[in-house]
């Protein structure tokens, strides 16, 4: 019999933990996560299903540490040439169970991602927050405060806006920067957040690189308020909600790199943040196929299963083969992230453009996967028993994040046609 194993997996760079580290992760999925899902939707305020489960992963498990350095109690993943390839693994491990999932644990690594990793470790800022994930069995969060109220595709529009709408401002007083601002929708917000890494201006209009800050904010600091999470169409494990920084003070050396650097390695957080979507979806049509094998096995039509009819057979090849090419290019995707050496930096436009390509090009298959499996189920393609639904729901969300599709397309378009204005 086939399994989600038989979709292919590149044997040649995978991370030498890979074969580990996936049985963990899928055992919890199997047994913490997928049991419990079909009433997550309900939860998505107090977190009573889902926290056990996040706490187990990132808690007990660790897997909140995992960039940290090991002499800070961390697993050192952010020194490793694996770091991105064995990032999407767990990506889809856990979104094989629950996107929502998925993108809340990415999203903790995400701000961690500029002060943990090489070659731009922020030894400081490491030795400073370790505690908050490294001492703890109970999971923590981080988020990456970025999109606000006038807007968020701006914001990551970095090549061409510049910076130049930013609206939360970060102003030097003495030794400390002074923070103010409305953020909202970000990942493992909505109350739930220790640490926010905050996207500032110190210039409010200007488009100088320079003046684009990347600034740490432990969520409990005077002055920074967490709203409630915002109910979505689902992934409720992740809470999205409005944070507001009145007159928050924080230490000098808070902001990640610098003039010029912050903005660079923000651009990284982009690629990376494509990356991992493509997981996200990807990790959750492995679970769409497993749900899609046995419906179309055990389902009889005209006394066959429901399988052995040719047109049922032409969609299945269609799902298959869209699993198939998707999984190969997001391992590839999360490859060329870690060989540097062969693909140029991270925060290249090369890899910030493919990485864009890759994630759009991944939403619009998975809402055509869903649709299609969704068709074949009939009836249960609604039904919260086949989790086909739920799927659906949560991939069309992956598809609305980072700018959206369009931003993904000028991007795109930017970078193999010369655009110099889109
Ligand atoms: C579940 C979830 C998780 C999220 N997580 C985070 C997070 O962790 N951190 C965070 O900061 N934000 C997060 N967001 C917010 C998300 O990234 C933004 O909503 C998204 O970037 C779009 O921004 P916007 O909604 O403000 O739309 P706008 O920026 O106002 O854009 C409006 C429309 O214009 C289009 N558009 C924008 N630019 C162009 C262009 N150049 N050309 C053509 N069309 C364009 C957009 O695609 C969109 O359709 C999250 C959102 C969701 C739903």
């Amino acid at each position: 019999m086939r399994t989600i194993d038989d979709f292919t997996r590149p044997l040649e760079y995978l991370s030498p933990m890979d074969a580990p580290l996936r049985k963990v992760v899928r055992e919890w999925a199997d047994n913490e996560v997928i049991p419990h899902r079909r009433k997550f939707d309900e939860d998505y305020e107090e977190h009573k299903l889902i926290e056990p489960a996040f706490d187990k992963l990132m808690g007990e498990y660790g897997m909140q540490r995992v960039l940290f350095p090991s002499d800070l109690g961390g697993w050192g993943m952010g020194g490793s040439n694996y770091f991105a390839t064995a990032a999407y693994m767990l990506c889809e491990e856990v979104s094989r169970a629950d996107s929502g999932m998925g993108v809340a644990f990415a999203v903790v690594h995400w701000p961690l991602l500029l002060i943990c990793v090489e070659p731009h470790v922020n030894r400081e800022l490491c030795e400073e927050f370790a505690p908050i994930f490294c001492s703890t069995t109970k999971a923590r969060f981080a988020a990456n405060a970025m999109t606000e109220p006038q807007g968020g595709a701006d914001i990551e529009n970095m090549d061409i806006v510049r910076g130049s709408t930013i609206q939360t401002t970060a102003v030097l007083d003495g030794d400390e920067w002074v923070i103010n601002g409305h953020k909202l929708w970000p990942t493992n917000s909505g109350g739930v957040c220790d640490l926010f890494g905050v996207v500032c201006t110190t210039r409010a209009g200007s488009n100088d690189p320079d003046d684009f800050a990347f600034i740490f904010v432990p969520a409990d600091t005077p002055g920074v308020t967490q709203g409630p999470p915002y109910q979505k169409a689902g992934m409720a494990a992740d809470k999205n909600g409005d944070i507001w920084f009145e007159n928050v003070r924080v230490p000098r050396p808070y902001r990640a790199h610098g003039p010029g650097e912050d903005l660079k390695y923000f651009k990284e957080m982009v690629a990376l943040g494509n990356t991992m979507s493509v997981a996200f979806a990807g990790g959750a049509l492995l679970n769409v196929y497993e749900r899609l094998y046995e419906f179309v096995t055990e389902t009889t039509y005209k006394g066959q299963p429901l399988k052995e009819h040719d047109a049922v057979a032409g969609v299945l090849a269609d799902i298959a083969t869209d699993i198939e090419v998707i999984r190969v290019v997001g391992y590839q995707n999360a490859r060329m992230l870690d060989r540097t050496d062969l693909y140029g930096p991270r925060w290249g436009e090369e890899l910030v453009a493919k990485s864009r390509a890759y994630k759009y090009y991944t939403c619009d298959r998975a809402m055509d996967v869903t649709g299609k499996a969704m068709n074949l189920l009939s009836n249960y393609g609604a039904d919260r028993d086949w989790d086909i639904e739920k799927h659906w729901r949560d991939l069309k969300i992956v598809q609305l994040w980072l700018g959206g599709k369009q931003l993904g397309q000028a991007e795109v378009a930017r970078f193999f046609f010369d655009l110099e204005t889109v």
